[in-house]
């Protein structure tokens, strides 16, 4: 049996498997669960509450050996997480299909998954855990700096300089927020519960001071705001207690968001009121009791960041249905929207100026806006979205001569290449060598086919693989965050997940997924993935334009669908063909 704690993807040009794809699939496998890339990695969870890579460790091992027998004109079928079948295709099929945390809708529901969970049927994939392409906090840092930046743009003439950002969660995704902060210059004050994921965000220069002394922690930032510096902080403990801490004292912070593990409310968010250890107890003793104390705490959070917002915070929700929860949390009864408003100290106005679909007591988490519609969506719009890539070498050279490569294909990118060389300088690699950047419809194919010729041309050392995070134009149904507020109100229309994942299938990627349930959790959200390998062929050349034409393409037919002129626009320069018969 393979022991857990030494997974790490093999490195260089020898392969264990019959062909690249296939060696491909399996580093990336091994990868997502390096200990220096995963949050829990003995638990097989890679991020994302409980986002996993494989069912169980016996399952892991049958997706290996499966990955090393497959031919070259085989796909390997992966059900949540468990291999259960290799069919005959072709060549340019994909090597592997993915389907995670599928469940009929009717069924969606957290407490059946869990049930089903529990009797070893199913795993939750979150986006890019069970679809094998997390490259760890890397990932978002890159999309948290664009979003921050765009929030800079919008309210502060372009800078966080002396501005204060304030957020909860430094876990696998959350932990990208305190660097793409100091990147805008601001001061950025965190909570966790959990010590030990501050403690990894120090370890890869993500974060620069931590403290459990929440005195200190507000000093350090006052400070730091006085003084214009860019400063990251991250406190031990839990964030509510910390905003009810800065309401208390008055101190407003110019931006406010969040990224707990919020779609969870068991195995992610944590309550407050109790030790962190004792919460931990509880979710073991007490499931039930837990989950209620979960979703009460996040009814407060919201409460909490509603009067901060009413005081002049910028505030907005980061995709983790934090705003679906808390609401959930008052139309169960866990938690009392009069008495929210007096434990937080919420003024009246705050709770009563605005309209209240769901419930009649006031209390409305969606007055704080999804970052999709406030920042995302133009850049969806042309196709946009975040292309991503690996080494498989193990090289940390092959990523600066991609990098290279990058900047000099699109020299007129300004802010694309500012990204690119501040990547560089200041983010440590986790795991395989990797890289992200957003780019649009267009530019992803070109980049691709050159990312392989680079593969053919010996001028890195081992093949490239292309990836991207579910999180993206044409790939993703969900409506408190991707598609929340539609210009035609398809917000809940989840045809576009499985088109793209079909597209890609027949455009042969090298593994395509669909999954249920991630960012935003069970019930809310259908998305889909792929992965394409740059092994120098001309057959990958031909896979590559089609994949990383297709894919991107269903992000502008989504959005000229749903009626954005921009993506209307971008079809028409661009030639993507909407079925128009024109
Ligand atoms: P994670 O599980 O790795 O980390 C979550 C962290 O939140 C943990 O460190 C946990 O200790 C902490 N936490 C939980 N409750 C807390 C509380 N009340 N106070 C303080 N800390 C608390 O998850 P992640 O990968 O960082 O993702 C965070 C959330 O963001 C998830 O809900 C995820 O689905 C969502 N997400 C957002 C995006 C995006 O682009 N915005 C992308 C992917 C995922």
């Amino acid at each position: 049996m393979l022991q857990h704690k030494s997974i790490r993807a093999p490195r260089g040009r020898e392969i264990s498997c019959k062909g690249w794809q296939q060696e491909a699939a399996l580093r990336m496998l091994m990868n997502n669960l390096d200990p220096d890339v995963a949050e829990a990695p003995d638990q097989l969870i890679v991020y994302g509450g409980t986002g996993k890579a494989a069912r169980s460790w016996p399952d892991f091992e049958r997706i290996v050996a499966a990955l090393r027998r497959l031919e070259n004109d085989e796909t390997l079928l992966v059900q949540s997480g468990r291999a259960v079948g290799v069919i005959k295709t072709h060549a340019d099929a994909p090597r592997v299909l993915i389907s995670n945390s599928m469940l009929v809708p009717k069924w969606a529901t957290w407490d059946e998954f869990r049930r089903l969970e529990a009797l070893g049927l199913t795993m939750f994939g979150q986006m890019t855990a069970g679809s094998w392409i997390y490259i760890g906090s890397q990932g978002i840092v890159q999309g948290t700096y664009e979003t921050f930046a765009a929030c800079a743009k919008r309210h502060f003439g372009g800078s966080l300089r002396g501005k204060l950002v304030v957020s909860g969660g430094l876990g696998g995704m959350g932990g990208a927020q305190p660097l793409a902060a100091t990147m805008n210059d601001a001061v950025f004050l965190g909570a966790d519960v959990d010590a030990a994921r501050i403690e990894k965000r120090m370890k890869s220069r993500y974060i620069d001071k931590m403290t459990d002394n929440l005195d200190e922690a507000i000093r350090w930032a006052r400070d730091a705001v006085a003084q214009q510096q860019a400063l990251s902080i991250g406190w031990v403990g839990n964030i509510v207690d910390l905003l009810a801490e800065l309401s208390r004292r008055e101190i407003t912070p110019e931006v406010l968001t969040d990224q707990t593990s919020a779609h969870d409310p068991l195995h992610g968010y944590v309550p407050n009121g109790m030790a962190y250890e004792a919460a931990l107890a509880l979710r073991e003793s007490d499931p039930q009791r837990y989950a209620r104390e979960s979703y009460r705490t996040m009814a407060e959070h919201v409460a909490l960041m509603l009067e901060l917002q009413r005081r002049g915070a910028i505030t907005f929700d980061y995709g983790n249905n934090l705003r679906g929860h808390a609401r959930e949390a008052v139309e169960r009864g866990f938690a009392d929207a009069e008495t929210l408003r007096g434990s937080v100290g919420l003024a009246k106005s705050a709770a009563a100026t605005h309209s209240a679909p769901q419930n009649s007591t006031g209390f409305d988490p969606f007055k704080i806006p999804g970052f999709v519609p406030e920042y995302i969506r133009p850049l969806f719009c042309e196709g946009s979205g975040p292309f991503r890539w690996a080494a498989l070498s193990g090289e940390p050279r092959d990523i600066a001569v991609t990098d290279e490569a990058v900047l000099a294909t699109f020299p007129e990118e300004a802010a694309l290449c500012r990204w690119i060389r501040m990547a560089g300088e200041r983010i440590a690699f986790q795991g395989l060598p990797a890289r992200i950047c957003w780019l649009k419809y267009g530019q992803r194919a070109k980049m691709g086919l050159i990312f392989n010729r680079l593969v053919r041309e010996g001028r890195v050392s081992a093949p490239l693989v292309i990836g991207r995070d579910h999180l993206d134009c044409g790939s993703v149904a969900s409506p408190n965050r991707e598609t929340e507020g539609m210009l035609d109100g398809s917000d809940a229309i989840a045809d576009w997940p499985i088109l793209n994942a079909l597209s890609n299938t027949a455009c042969g990627a090298t593994w395509v997924s669909v999954h249920h349930g991630g960012g935003v959790g069970i019930g809310y959200s259908i998305h889909a993935g792929q992965v394409i390998v740059c092994d120098g062929t001309p057959e990958a050349d031909r896979r590559i334009e089609r994949v990383l034409t297709a894919d991107p393409g269903l992000g502008v037919m989504r959005h000229a669908d749903a009626g954005y002129e921009l993506a209307q626009r971008v079809a028409r320069e661009k030639n993507v063909d909407l079925a128009r018969g024109e």
